[in-house]
């Protein structure tokens, strides 16, 4: 048999990060996940905290940021439910949110556990680490209770 992939697995399809240090330069963000802490990366010049982390800040380009945690509840901006062309292994219905988690970072990211219906603007909303396939993690939010 001839071998025309150096590969052990076809990563194309696959739209979760690789997380070890030699396919990530931000490895260590996952390694906080994996030790169920959400961080990102500040700038000590510019007292800047980015989102997603970075290894250069965009503003003074320095390449010494360091890791922050982020805080352990954000609040929902806004949201989206979708119900319908889940990616592989994800079920429906699914709910995004835009979540603010300090003045300067907020994202959209799922929130699970939750009933579509009973999502609102201004909800409390806390990060939990999510298990992914061949060993990663993944964060979501869930609502705060
Ligand atoms: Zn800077």
């Amino acid at each position: 048999m001839i071998n025309e992939f150096n590969l052990d697995y076809i990563y194309i399809m696959d739209y979760i990060p690789q997380q070890s240090p030699e396919h990530n330069k931000l490895h260590t963000f996952f390694e906080n996940l994996r030790a169920g802490r959400l961080t990102t990366t500040r700038c000590p010049s510019c007292q800047r905290d980015f989102w997603p982390p970075r290894t250069v800040c965009p503003l003074c380009h320095s390449n010494t940021l360091e890791w922050v945690d982020l805080p352990s509840t954000g609040t929902v901006r806004g949201f989206s439910i979708q119900t319908s062309g889940a990616a592989p292994g994800l079920t429906l219905p699914m709910v995004f949110a835009r979540v603010q988690l300090t003045d300067q970072v907020g994202f959209v990211a799922r929130v699970i556990r939750v009933d579509p219906a009973e999502m609102e603007v201004g909800m409390t909303v806390e990060p939990v680490v999510v298990s992914a396939p061949r060993d990663r993690v993944m964060w979501a939010f869930r609502p705060k209770i």
